[in-house]
């Protein structure tokens, strides 16, 4: 099927000028539009029917290059989109007919679709303030970090847990009543580490902000948050190549940069769903967590992987919260049941407070099998209960070049999620009597009696997990 789409991409999407395919990186990022940015200019966006989730991993969906650049797949099954240079057009078509896969044309001009969100306010920001009316520069970001942790020090402290390549720093949030002094369950949540998918760190600040000011949620809970795990790839992507999607990292083949660090985690590394070769967008690295960004979410997990109760990671798009398993389909996680039940209580959140579907389910079913990514890395270490990937919006109508008109209903959604991942937390804990409707920032800052629950061992991969905290002020119970 080949035929003119004349609908939503016509209206959509993004930046960039003319240009160039930049060869150097700049330090420091930029809110305005860069002449050297790659301008996608009579790039032609196909969006191919899959019969098969294995035709997701075709070379030609995931080879990435000077010509080509997967878009993702939105939240219809069984369908992946590519952008294609004029010149590799005839081509990528020719190839796509000889695998009888079926195609049409959404945009023959991605420029043109880039454009709109050009002309959004770039007024500048206070130093330390935030904003969702646009998309924050990382260094933006950088200044409210230190401005929370500078101003609020019971309540946000911050680290740096790695530098990368470029020299940018890898920050770790922590945020919790530190006035309350016990070894707290943790709630971890990464961000940004695919470039292009601008909305997930954008989520994870605002999460942070939210949580500065919801006594209720940081009194017995620990939230350890990156919000930006890749800044080299964020930058790029905001600087040179709003497409990209790996990190920067130089590779054996000269003409392709990059690792995609959620292929990179030491568990499965480099199984279906990665690639070798470094010019897919889907390249594990040389070996796993060969790359400063994914070792220092390692480094940051493995500190506190015995507290950890929930990890979520937010990605973008296509409107799904995921679970493990994703490296396999062959296997279901143990924890199937209370996994779904929670995702499922998540979507319908979401679905009452901000009106939009979430699809719910293991990620290796629900999108497609990946290996070596974080979710299921960080779901074998440390056997926490709760670990989510959570694809943002939208559902394919503007893909990754979500307009910044919609970065406010975006993050809306990931704190949703957020709260209901928290209360469960907290009623797994024990750690509070009365289970808030509303905001949980309108809870009392006080519950009334903290209750011991009924600890049960429970085994994770073959490996018992404590499920009762230690407090220094209580006596406690360890289990086998
Ligand atoms: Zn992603």
């Amino acid at each position: 099927m080949l035929h003119e789409n004349k609908c939503k991409w016509c209206s959509i999407v993004v930046a960039a000028a003319l240009g160039i395919i930049a060869t150097q990186l700049p330090i420091a990022d930029s809110n305005k539009l860069l002449p050297q940015m790659m301008d996608y200019k009579e790039w032609t966006v196909l969006e191919i029917t899959l019969e098969n989730t294995e035709q997701k991993n075709l070379d030609i969906l995931q080879l990435e290059n000077q010509d080509i650049r997967p878009m993702g797949s939105p939240s219809t099954p069984y369908v992946s989109r590519i952008a294609v240079s004029p010149k590799k057009l005839k081509e990528v078509k020719k190839e796509l007919n000889d695998h009888r896969l079926s195609f049409k044309i959404l945009t023959t001009d991605l420029s043109r679709e880039l454009l709109p969100t050009v002309a959004a306010s770039r007024e500048e920001l206070a130093h330390g303030s935030s904003t969702y009316d646009r998309y924050m520069t990382f260094k933006e970001m950088e200044n409210h970090i230190d401005a929370l942790s500078t101003h609020l020090p019971n309540k946000v402290k911050h680290k740096v847990k790695g530098k990368t390549l470029e020299g940018h720093d890898i920050h770790l949030v922590t945020v919790s009543d530190y006035t309350i002094d016990e070894d707290k369950s943790v709630i971890f949540v990464e961000g940004g580490i695919h470039a292009r998918e601008w909305i997930s760190p954008a989520a994870a600040m605002n999460l942070i902000d939210h949580l500065v000011e919801s006594p209720a949620l940081t009194k017995h809970i620990e939230w350890h948050i990156m919000p930006v795990v890749n800044p080299d790839g964020y930058v790029y992507s905001k600087s040179w190549d709003r497409l990209w999607r790996k990190n920067r990292s130089g590779t054996w083949f000269f003409f392709c940069t990059g690792v995609d660090l959620n292929r990179n985690f030491g568990f499965h590394w480099a199984g279906d769903g990665a690639s070798t070769n470094p010019c897919k967008q889907n390249y594990a690295g040389e070996s796993q967590f060969s790359e400063k960004e994914s070792k220092a979410v390692r480094d940051a997990v493995l500190e506190v992987k015995d507290r950890i109760e929930a990890y979520v990671t937010f990605h973008s798009y296509g409107q799904y919260i995921m679970y493990p398993w994703g490296h396999t389909v062959k296997t279901q996680h143990e924890n199937h049941e209370s996994l779904d039940k929670v995702g499922q209580a998540m979507a319908k959140a979401i679905l009452t407070a901000e009106g939009k579907r979430y699809k719910v389910g293991p990620a290796g079913k629900v999108l497609y099998v990946a290996s070596g990514a974080s979710d299921d890395w960080v779901a074998n270490v440390t056997g926490a209960p709760y670990i989510y990937t959570i694809e943002l919006r939208d559902d394919g109508s503007y893909g990754f070049i979500l307009p910044e008109t919609k970065i406010q209903a975006g993050v809306n959604d990931a704190w949703v999620a957020m709260q209901v991942i928290a209360k469960e937390v907290m009623d797994q804990s024990n750690l509070r009597t009365t289970i808030p409707e509303d905001d949980p920032a309108d809870l009392p800052a006080e519950p009334k009696k903290r209750r011991r629950r009924g600890c049960k061992g429970k085994i994770h991969n073959g490996k018992k997990r404590k499920r009762c905290r230690r407090t220094k002020n209580k006596d406690y119970v360890i289990n086998h």
